[in-house]
Order: C-alpha cells, then sequence, then structure tokens
C-alpha cells in the first residue's frame, strides 16, 4: 500500500484542505505516515500570505530537495496559496516538484477527483467545513484573492448533506470556513445568506455546535447576529478582523468600513448576543501608519476587550496594490515593538476577561488528550484541560473552572454530566 504525507502550514482553510486530501488519497488506498522520509506521495500544502510563511515554505522545499534526489521515484507535489497561474515559472523554478494543484483542488493526476475535496470518513469531534473558496475583496496588502480566486459558494443542501454525514460518523461540532463568511451564498441562484445556512444547519439532530469564520465587517448583517444569538447550536463566538483602529490606514487598506462603523457593530453584538466572545486580526507597521495610527488601533482593542487577537507585522506580498503603490516605510524593529505592545495589552485584557470564568461550570466539547488531561473548547472557544476517568472524547461535559491564565483554563468535571 502507497504511502503519503501532508506538510500543511496556514490558516483553518489550508488545515481542512489537508483533512480532506487526506481523506480522498486513503479512499484512493493511501495510507497515512508521520515521517515525510518514509511517504511515496508528499503534497506540501503553502501559504504565503506573510513573506515568513513563504520562506518557511521555500525553506521545506528545498530541504525535500535532498530527499527527491535520492529517491527519485518519490512523488512530490505542492498545493496551497504559493501555486500561481504562472504554473511554468514554479516549475523553472521547483523542477524537483512533480505537480502543483490550486488551492482546494484535487490531485487529478491519481483519477477522476471529484469537484470539492471528500469530507473525512473519521472526523474528529470537531471539524472544519469550507463552505466557500475564493475572495472578492481584494484589501489592498492580501495575496489571498490572487491565489484562490473570486467567491464561489457551495449549495445549502450539500452542505446540509455533508454536515449530517459528518455527525453521523462521529462530528459533533462543525466550524464553517470562508476567506469572507459572511458573504456567503451571494453567487447562488436563490441568493440565501449566512444565517439561512445556519439555520438550516441548527435543525440536524446529534449536532451540538456550529461556528464560522472569518467574517468581514461590511458583510455582518444585523440577521446574522440576531441568527447567532437565537440559534442555540450556534455559540456566541464571533471573528470579525479590524486590521487596523485608523480611518485613513483603513482606507489604504482598502477595508470599506471606519472605526466607528467597526465600535457600533461591537456594540450591536454584545447587544444581542450575551457573553459573546470576540476575535481579530491586526496588522502593525502598514506603510506609512504614524504611531498616532497605531495608537487608534490600540484604543479600539484596549476599548473593545477581544477574548483573542492575531497580530501581525506588515509584509508587502509581491502584485497586490499595497506593495506596488505605498513604500514599506516603517522599520521592521518599530513594527516588532508595536506587534509587542499588542501582544503585551491583549495578554492582559485576555488574562481578565479568563479571571472572571473562575468559579462558573461551563459546557466543554472534549477534542481529545494531552498528556495525562482531557482538553476540549467551551462554546466560546476557550481551551480548557481537565482529568476524568473513562472516555470522555466526544462527549460535552460540565467543567467547574478552577484555573485560568491567558491561554487556557483548568477544571474539574461536574457530577451528572451528560
Ligand atoms: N479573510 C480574512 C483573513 C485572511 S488572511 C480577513 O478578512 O481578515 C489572514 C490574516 O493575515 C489577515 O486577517 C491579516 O491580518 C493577515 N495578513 C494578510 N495579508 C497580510 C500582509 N500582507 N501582511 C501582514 N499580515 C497580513
Ligand atoms: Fe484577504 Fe481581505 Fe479577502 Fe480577507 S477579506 S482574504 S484580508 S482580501
Amino acid at each position: 500500500m502507497p504511502n503519503y504525507h501532508i506538510w500543511t502550514i496556514g490558516c483553518q482553510m489550508n488545515k481542512s484542505e489537508s483533512e480532506r486530501l487526506g481523506g480522498y488519497l486513503e479512499q484512493l488506498g493511501f495510507q497515512a505516515v508521520a515521517a515525510a522520509e518514509q511517504a511515496d506521495l508528499i503534497v506540501l500544502n503553502s501559504c504565503v500570505v506573510r513573506q515568513s510563511a513563504e520562506n518557511r515554505v521555500i525553506n521545506k522545499l528545498s530541504a525535500l530537495r535532498s530527499l527527491k534526489s535520492l529517491r527519485p521515484d518519490l512523488t512530490l507535489a505542492v498545493t496551497g496559496c504559493l501555486v500561481n497561474s504562472h504554473l511554468g515559472q514554479l516549475k523553472q523554478k521547483f523542477p524537483h516538484v512533480d505537480y502543483f494543484f490550486e488551492p482546494g483542488g484535487c490531485p487529478q493526476w491519481l483519477g477522476e477527483a471529484p469537484s470539492w475535496p471528500v469530507a473525512p470518513e473519521h472526523p474528529a469531534p470537531s471539524v472544519f467545513v469550507p463552505i466557500m473558496q475564493g475572495c472578492n475583496n481584494f484589501c489592498t496588502y492580501c495575496i489571498v484573492p490572487y491565489r484562490r480566486g473570486r467567491e464561489r459558494s457551495r449549495p445549502v443542501t450539500e452542505l446540509v448533506a455533508e454536515v449530517s454525514a459528518l455527525v453521523c460518523r462521529g462530528a459533533r461540532e462543525v466550524t464553517l470556513l470562508g476567506q469572507n463568511v459572511d458573504s456567503y451564498g451571494h453567487d447562488l441562484p436563490e441568493q440565501p445568506d449566512l444565517a439561512d445556512l445556519l439555520h438550516e444547519l441548527n435543525n440536524i439532530d446529534g449536532l451540538a455546535r456550529i461556528r464560522f469564520l472569518t467574517s468581514h465587517p461590511k458583510d455582518m448583517t444585523t440577521k446574522l447576529i440576531d441568527a447567532v444569538a437565537t440559534l442555540d447550536k450556534v455559540c456566541e463566538h464571533i471573528s470579525l478582523p479590524l486590521q487596523a483602529g485608523d480611518d485613513d490606514i483603513l482606507k489604504l487598506m482598502g477595508r470599506d468600513y471606519t472605526a466607528e462603523k467597526y465600535r457600533r457593530l461591537i456594540a450591536e453584538i454584545r447587544d444581542s448576543v450575551s457573553d459573546v466572545a470576540l476575535s481579530t486580526d491586526i496588522i502593525v507597521g502598514f506603510p506609512g501608519e504614524t504611531e498616532e495610527q497605531f495608537e487608534h488601533t490600540i484604543d479600539v482593542l484596549a476599548e473593545t476587550g477581544f477574548d483573542t487577537v492575531h497580530v501581525a507585522a506588515y509584509s508587502p506580498r509581491q502584485g497586490t496594490i499595497a506593495a506596488r503603490e505605498l513604500e514599506d516605510n516603517i522599520p521592521p524593529q518599530e513594527k516588532r515593538r508595536r506587534l509587542d505592545k499588542v501582544e503585551q495589552l491583549q495578554e492582559n485584557v485576555v488574562a481578565e476577561i479568563n479571571q472572571r470564568l473562575l468559579g462558573q461550570t461551563l459546557e466543554v466539547l472534549v477534542e481529545g488528550k494531552k498528556e495525562d488531561k482531557w482538553q476540549g473548547r467551551t462554546r466560546t472557544g476557550k481551551l480548557v484541560f481537565f482529568s476524568g476517568e473513562g472516555d470522555c472524547r466526544g462527549q460535552l461535559v460540565q467543567i467547574y473552572i478552577e484555573k485560568a491564565s491567558p491561554w487556557s483554563l483548568q477544571g474539574s468535571i461536574e457530577a451528572n454530566n451528560k
């Protein structure tokens, strides 16, 4: 039986696509191996959203060059956002790669492939479900629309069937994925929206939780917020990238909202969805960002109190509008200082949020074991560790929270668990 190994870097979409690709390869008779050296087929699922990610991909590809020369029978394939439409150039640059295929695509050379990679046969309790591909936004700094193309949504009926099947195979929670997930459906004949899809999925028996990410603030509607507030399976957990808290920078980024509009949106979400957890993405050191403009971002972060902040230093991406038109003029050490400041602030904010959970009993979906502790997540996405006898995997348990740090919670299992 041939062996395969998939190396994945990047966002949840890449992780999900690798998971599905693995499932597809197993259907074809391949078997997963942990060590790349033992594989007959190696797939690199790449990310180039920032230069640092691209460097890791290039390093990995160079390391595999020697393996390939030792074992010419090895098949080496690359997918993910490194793959652009200039296949000729890629082949010239990486002659030891046998195949390149588009992000979310299938290894066509192995035979007739489905248009969307198949859903996993043995899903984890919590599983990703890509509901759309691509992005229409062209934020000026971002390479994603150039690599993943325009938005294509999967039909509601197909998604309901897929999620039902995943639940029959043991999944309890789904995270619906899209680069701009709250614009779901506008390209489908009947133009359903994400709220309509959530209503349909909420009716699936045996499914316990639904999450979705990532939402663009310009597409977040009152109808969607109401769906989160009223549908029992939809978790109180919203990911809403701010990117910057200064209007001039937001305009240069092409984000299509102001800091004030963002603040109003957060207020509306908090009014409707009690105990909601919010996460966001921030870019520091965008071209021309002054200290004062950066402080506007700090203001929004301090006021809002996010549960999670993903912060990145601006990295020019060749081919994007920002890389073409704006000079990358914030020195690396200044970008680093701003990044550290955001991280320090966030650590304090989340330490305080998590402290408030001490003494509460929270529902946790158990995802697996780490060393001798079970681990899982609350509806708000908090990581929880606890000790427990028997097999808790895939169960919803009530955990009494006894310890809290900025990164995780610890607790003990309550009697009378489901
Ligand atoms: N669709 C999502 C995120 C996609 S990319 C959104 O609208 O936010 C994931 C994150 O990478 C982005 O949120 C952004 O913070 C970061 N990112 C994208 N391009 C970047 C760049 N050129 N430099 C630094 N960070 C970048
Ligand atoms: Fe990139 Fe903007 Fe699309 Fe997100 S919404 S993927 S940041 S272009």
